[in-house]
């Protein structure tokens, strides 16, 4: 069994106190957490010991909300404010096919990797593309394939949306990183009755997480008004999916009674904090949820809303946006930051117990940050510094189940260029069609 000690390192274990242990190290087994202490560090026989020199080392980062496929989007109409219907829908339906989600996973992939994300959930159609994608990235992942009414590429009927999510959970039964879910896309897209099947396919598949966008638009609020006279929270109710273990991306319109009862049901939230602000949308109240015991982590959403698939480009926004609507410095500390983004990323997948901190037993997910360059010096609390000041180009190295995936910020299981260039390909197809679409007025 390959065993790795990482020594000399500033370690963030991610505890209760959010200790931080100068002269740190981590004992790695296989793929799993042997030990981690700090002083002088074990030397187990053929293991490779590799000095941090310093440097942070932490658990990977958690990313609970993103539809990675969407890479080949980005950027594409900007500033268009139809964008969704005159390019993105009838271009989604044209284009996305299995061989486009692939190459969109591997970018993101790759992107991910880079800025020390070990953990992905996504929602997208393909999804068992998706899962194969983050297997050959060597990256962890919650595989969510979209269930919605309105014609999306994979699926013509509900029934066939379900029949895509029983071949993906039998694809991925027992694989060690790739987790199937199930992701009913919106209240507005997959109304009551499809959700409440969703709740009882659940049951029938306990271990399956439940994905979903929930209370993020005026048109969403208006269209649960319209329909069922509720607030979207409420109509998730109704359909009985208001479950534990839900996962529910933004959750900006909820009320204090809506929390308690999210928080009474156990569901958890991804906050996408850049996406819901370039949209223009409103900003979560994330400390009113966490006060109430809901666990929330933070995510990218697609690259199309938010661009980025780091976390380090959401860190500033999610603690700037909370300390906005209190009218403080005080909301959303730093470190508490960095705890959504790692363990309590992982308590929203409902993988707490196996990675989002350096405990032993916990599976090896962890990462490797430079923060020696003049933009991070000097460090009085490495949290404020890493979100900040740190960039995602300041991970150095990146281990997923005790396997390095990036050394020396050199991506060790794809190539660069091969990813690269296939997305490259995808895009010329896509600005063709922009034009075309523009040319026909
Ligand atoms: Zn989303």
């Amino acid at each position: 069994m390959m065993a790795v000690v990482i020594h000399n390192a500033c370690l963030l274990p991610i505890d209760d106190v959010m200790s931080v242990r100068e002269d740190g190290w981590v004992h790695v087994e296989g793929d799993a957490i042997a030990a981690v202490g700090t002083g002088p560090a074990p030397c187990p026989d053929g293991a490779e010991m590799i000095d941090a020199g310093g440097d942070v080392v932490m658990p990977g980062l958690v990313n609970p909300h993103a539809h990675l496929p969407m890479t080949l989007f980005r950027g594409l109409g900007e500033d268009v404010d139809d964008r969704l219907f005159r390019y993105v829908l009838p271009m989604e339906r044209k284009f996305v096919t299995p061989e486009m989600v692939r190459v969109g996973t591997l970018l993101g992939a790759y992107e991910s990797i880079e800025g020390g994300v070990t953990t992905i959930a996504d929602m997208y159609y393909f999804e068992a593309e998706v899962g194969r994608a983050l297997d050959e990235a060597g990256l962890r992942g919650v595989v969510g394939q979209t269930i919605a009414d309105f014609d999306p590429p994979d699926h013509k009927t509900v029934d066939d949306g379900f029949r895509l999510v029983d071949d993906l959970a039998a694809a991925f039964a027992g694989h060690p990183r790739i987790l199937a879910s199930i992701a009913p896309h919106a209240p507005y897209s997959t109304d009551v009755p499809v959700m409440a099947r969703v709740a009882r396919w659940a049951d029938a598949n306990p271990g399956v997480p439940v994905q979903i966008h929930l209370a993020e638009m005026d048109s969403e609020m208006e269209w649960c008004r319209k329909h069922h006279g509720l607030r979207p929270v409420a109509v998730v109710e109704k359909a009985g999916l208001l479950r534990p273990g839900l996962i529910a991306a933004h959750c900006l319109y909820v009320d204090d009674g809506e929390i308690e009862r999210m928080a009474r049901a156990d569901v958890r939230v991804a906050h996408n904090a850049r996406s819901n602000a370039k949209a223009g949308r409103g900003i979560a109240p994330v400390e009113a949820m966490r006060a109430a015991g809901i666990p929330v982590g933070i995510g990218t959403d697609g690259p199309m809303s938010g661009n980025t698939l780091d976390l380090f480009s959401q860190f500033g926004p999610v603690s700037m946006f909370q300390k906005l609507l209190g009218h403080s410095r005080k909301p959303m500390p730093a470190r508490e930051v960095i705890r959504m983004a790692t363990l309590e990323g992982a308590r929203v997948l409902g993988l707490d117990h196996r990675i989002g901190s350096l405990v032993p037993g916990k599976k090896a997910d962890l990462i490797r940050i430079d923060l020696s360059a003049p933009r991070t010096q000097p460090i009085y609390d490495v949290y404020a510094t890493l979100i900040f000041a740190a960039m995602p180009s300041d991970v150095r190295d990146v281990m997923v189940d005790g396997r390095w995936i990036m050394r020396e910020r050199q991506v060790q299981t794809l190539e660069r260029k091969r990813v690269l260039r296939d997305a490259g390909q995808i895009a010329a197809t896509f600005k063709a069609e922009m034009a075309r679409i523009d040319g026909a007025g």
